[in-house]
């Protein structure tokens, strides 16, 4: 797909994600936090939700966790602005509280529509939330550091590397050394993709 489509595809699509918040049932911040990053990246970070920071600021991964997360690419050898980065939720629930069952059915589709237009090689999922939700996969405490693979309709299969999530770190400090491990490993995966 070349680049001026993408940008109009994704254009489009920001559009109706942003009309779901008009629905009357709809219980999360009305700021709609779009995904970030170069539309022909190899390479899809998704996290949970935004949080206060991202949903005054409007970009992903720009409080805390972002910070974490910005230290954590350097180990993998990454640059984070070569990277698209975006949430499963891509609002922000009141009191960071975890996204319901509707909320994540409702936005579903429409993360399975960006990643259909960016086409990734890779996607990280960072946290349960994420990882569940697009692997089916929960447990992330067992099954972080590897890679499962993710099948959308009319896509191939997207190899997804799941990883704690960054927050996970900044609460619990032992959690710091499984991340890092975490994205040293995947330092080395990213040269055979
Ligand atoms: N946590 C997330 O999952 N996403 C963000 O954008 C920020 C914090």
């Amino acid at each position: 797909m070349i680049y001026l489509r993408k940008k109009e595809r994704m254009k489009n699509l920001n559009l109706r994600y942003l009309s779901l918040s008009k629905s009357k049932k709809f219980c999360l911040s009305k700021n709609l936090v779009e995904g970030t990053g170069p539309l022909d990246s190899k390479i899809m970070i998704i996290g949970q939700a935004p949080g206060t920071n991202e949903d005054i600021g409007g970009e992903p991964f720009t409080g805390r966790s972002g910070k974490l997360l910005d230290r954590l690419l350097v180990l993998a050898k990454l640059e984070r602005d070569r990277i698209y980065i975006t949430n499963i939720v891509q609002f922000f629930p009141p009191k960071n509280r975890l996204p319901t069952e509707s909320e994540l059915a409702m936005c579903l589709p429409l993360l399975k529509e960006q990643i259909q237009i960016i086409n990734p090689k890779l996607i990280i999922t960072l946290g349960n939330f994420a990882t569940k939700a697009l692997t089916k996969h929960s447990q992330i405490t067992r099954i972080h550091g590897n890679i499962l693979p993710i099948k959308l309709a009319n896509l191939r299969s997207i190899p997804c590397f799941t990883t704690l999530h960054p927050a996970a770190g900044i609460r619990f400090k032992k959690n710091i050394s499984l991340l890092e491990e975490d994205f040293r490993k995947l330092g080395f995966i990213i040269k055979t993709i």
